[in-house]
């Protein structure tokens, strides 16, 4: 093995690429010498880059070229009980995870970590889960669960198109089988043709169970194309044909769903409502209505909500998550009505629906170190029992998250105290 010094010279005398310094290191000096190299040659302090507290090496499916980590503040919100229904244990132990009582896969208590570099995102978080707490807890369900890959395919014309979708019809269990021969978690649920003149798409959609799925759904996606071409004179052009559709703001997400279609709801009492959020139901309600459905829709907005995207970034950097499927994750829908009460004052009722929120508890950027931690302050972390039910906990967690941070900026805009409240937080 050879030391960084040695690799820097060896890559200045041109011996050696940036890329293969891991052939001839191990990953931490690999990337030390990487890191010095870079600095010298942009001539930049990178010693901050360089400050990072874990082993480099576990880092080697997740990135190549490494010089080091960029590191996010990572703060909390919460505790928020969910999918407790009237259980006396409510205020129990957090991150409990598990089925629901209720029949959620999120029960109990549970802290969000967040990371993020907007100040006042946690504290507004924070705010909108201490009322959401107040309220006896949010309600959150996963109501659909399907990872999709999409590939295109050539043919001469439309009578081969239609030949291909028969034999597509009539052979979905010779497709299951190709697909879950690659995987022995994942499910094909079922594969939706799209044509389009001489290209066909097969949109492929499989229960992924704890892992967000992409790099499952596309090897089980080759196995069945594989088939496919056999079988059809349907030709392979794209194993990803956009239809999907990953990491592209796209209708056909916000339909029909990716990942996991999650939707959380709470009704605030009207007195909670005057206490907390110094405004009421029904400013709340107009606010969400005049902003968040009629605003959106004149901007022809494929997301109907105020900031969801912020909870989505800051819980996927957190936990792991890929952080451009943050583009489909926050394809949400927020309502906000009032409720009439017998008994008092109107409540709210507040809901936010996340049509897909691709998630994971294994795989991916899951392992990391502050990542893994982050999912076990959840009680979250690896697979589910059953498999499946920790990555559809985490989605409820993240949707009540996006919840309070939905209620949080409403209540602010209704109450008219959105712009004190980052000058109060020196911004
Ligand atoms: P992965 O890390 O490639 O694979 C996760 C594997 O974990 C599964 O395939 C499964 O193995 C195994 N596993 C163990 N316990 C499991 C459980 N309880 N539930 C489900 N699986 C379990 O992760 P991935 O989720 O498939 O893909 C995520 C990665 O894909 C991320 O790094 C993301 O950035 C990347 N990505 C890839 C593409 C692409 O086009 N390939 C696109 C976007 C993102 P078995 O299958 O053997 O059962």
């Amino acid at each position: 093995m050879t030391d960084a010094e040695t690799l820097i010279r060896r890559v200045r005398a041109e011996e050696l690429r940036l890329h293969e310094l891991e052939d001839h290191a191990d990953p931490e000096t690999a990337a030390t010498a990487r890191r010095r190299l870079l600095a010298a040659e942009t001539d930049t302090d990178l010693g901050a880059v360089g400050e990072y507290g874990f082993d480099i090496a576990e880092a080697e499916a997740n990135v190549e070229n490494a010089i080091g980590a960029a590191q996010v503040p990572m703060g909390v919100a919460g505790p928020v009980p969910i999918n407790v229904g009237e259980r006396s244990d409510a205020q129990g132990d957090t991150g409990s995870g598990g089925i629901g009582s209720d029949g959620g896969a999120a029960t109990g208590q549970y802290y969000l970590p967040m990371a993020t570099t907007e100040g006042a995102l946690v504290a507004s978080v924070n705010r909108g889960l201490s009322v959401i707490r107040a309220a006896g807890g949010a309600t959150a369900r996963v109501t659909k669960n399907g990872m999709t890959r999409a590939p295109a395919f050539r043919v001469d014309g439309v009578a081969e198109a239609a030949e291909t979708v028969e034999w597509v019809e009539r052979n979905s269990g010779a497709l299951r089988e190709a697909a879950e021969s690659t995987t022995s978690h994942g499910e094909l649920l079922g594969v939706e043709p799209y044509v389009v003149g001489d290209s066909i798409f097969l949109r492929f959609a499989y229960d992924t169970k704890d892992a967000m799925g992409m790099n499952m759904a596309t090897i089980a996606t080759e196995a069945a194309c594989e088939l496919l071409e056999a079988e059809t004179p349907a030709s392979l052009v794209a194993l990803s044909g956009n239809l999907c559709s990953d990491k592209k703001p796209a209708a056909i997400n916000a339909v029909e769903g990716r990942g996991r279609s999650v939707t959380a709801d709470v009704v605030v009492p009207g007195e909670l409502v005057a206490d907390r959020l110094h405004t009421t139901p029904a400013a709340i309600a107009e606010a969400n209505t005049r902003k968040n459905l009629v605003g959106s829709a004149k901007a022809a907005s494929l997301g109907f909500n105020a900031h969801a995207a912020n909870v989505v970034a800051a819980t996927f950097l957190a936990t792991g998550q890929d952080e451009a499927q943050v583009v489909e994750g926050a394809n949400a829908i927020t309502t906000m009505d009032v409720r009439e009460s017998a008994d008092g004052p109107d409540d709210l009722y507040a809901s936010v629906s996340l049509a897909s929120l691709e998630v994971g508890t294994v795989g991916g950027g899951t392992r990391l170190p502050t990542q893994s931690a982050a999912l076990d302050v959840l009680g979250l972390r690896g697979g589910g029992d059953p498999p499946g039910a920790n990555a559809d906990a985490l989605a409820e967690v993240i949707a009540v998250g996006a919840l309070a941070g939905e209620l949080s900026l409403l209540a602010a805009l209704a109450s008219n105290h959105l712009a004190s409240a980052h000058a109060e937080l020196g911004r």
